[in-house]
């Protein structure tokens, strides 16, 4: 069986609780607003690494850090329209197994999204994030094989965008689609204010949507034409198959 036409969904893996806040935020609520299903899978909540305010607030425990960062996550998802699970897998170390594997494989049977968000291939400040990406691309893969839990329907080839480091260059990550995320920046900025425990970075993510803004407004094609002011950048991992090259 192949992958059916129906109503278009969209799936994003994210290492820890607020990646996908910084890096696709726009692109969610972008998707939404355009009637796709986006669904989050957070591997873990960011407990150990991407907590440091509420480690430093004192009488802390990780538990308290995971829900607090979990509430946070719920709470943006909410803005921007998606759904969203958490695998729990623990952080600093990112680990994961054959069981999570496959579980991450049928959320891909589940979801059958057209396309896919997640982490650079590379980033040496952060190695959960390429393992999230390299576990990302794995249970894709899976997903579309015919001989695994034959009879469900198959996964069919979407396409990848790793969307932006926090160090692209050192990432070794190019951006080759620029996304006009303009109309949707307000709620994209409303999600990024739910990361209360990592306020420093909400003015630097602000940055980073302008520059992408000014870059896709220098880039963009006679056909679509149109003011732009915030856009995120992607990285694509496979050739995209199209019929029209405007
Ligand atoms: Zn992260």
């Amino acid at each position: 069986m192949n992958q059916k036409n129906v109503s278009k969904s969209a799936l994003v893996i994210s290492a820890h609780s607020a990646d996908f806040v910084w890096r696709a935020g726009g692109a969610i609520a972008h998707h939404v607003t355009r009637g796709y299903q986006v669904h989050i899978v957070c591997l873990s909540f960011g407990e150990r690494g991407e907590s440091a305010k509420l480690w430093r607030q004192g009488e802390m425990t990780e538990e308290k850090v995971k829900q607090s960062r979990h509430q946070e996550a719920e709470a943006a998802a909410a803005i921007l329209g998606a759904s969203i699970e958490f695998f729990d897998l623990g952080d600093y170390p990112l680990s994961s197994d054959r069981e999570t594997v496959l579980r991450l494989a049928d959320v891909y049977r589940r979801v059958l999204p057209h396309f896919i968000l997640t982490h650079s291939l590379q980033d040496p400040y952060n190695y959960d994030h390429p393992r999230a990406s390299h576990l990302a691309q794995e249970a894709r893969i899976i997903a579309q094989a015919e001989g695994y839990l034959p009879g469900q329907t198959v996964l069919a080839a979407p396409p990848v965008y790793c969307f932006e480091p926090h160090q692209p260059e050192q990432c070794n990550w190019k951006p080759d689609v620029l996304l006009d995320i303009t109309a949707v920046w307000d709620k994209k900025y409303r999600a990024i204010q739910c990361m209360a425990g990592q306020e420093h970075l909400w003015e630097y993510y602000t940055r980073v949507a302008l520059q992408r803004g000014v870059q896709a407004k220098r880039n963009i094609g006679i056909t679509n034409a149109r003011d732009i002011t915030h856009a995120e950048g992607f990285h694509s991992i496979f050739p995209r198959v199209t019929e029209d090259l405007a």
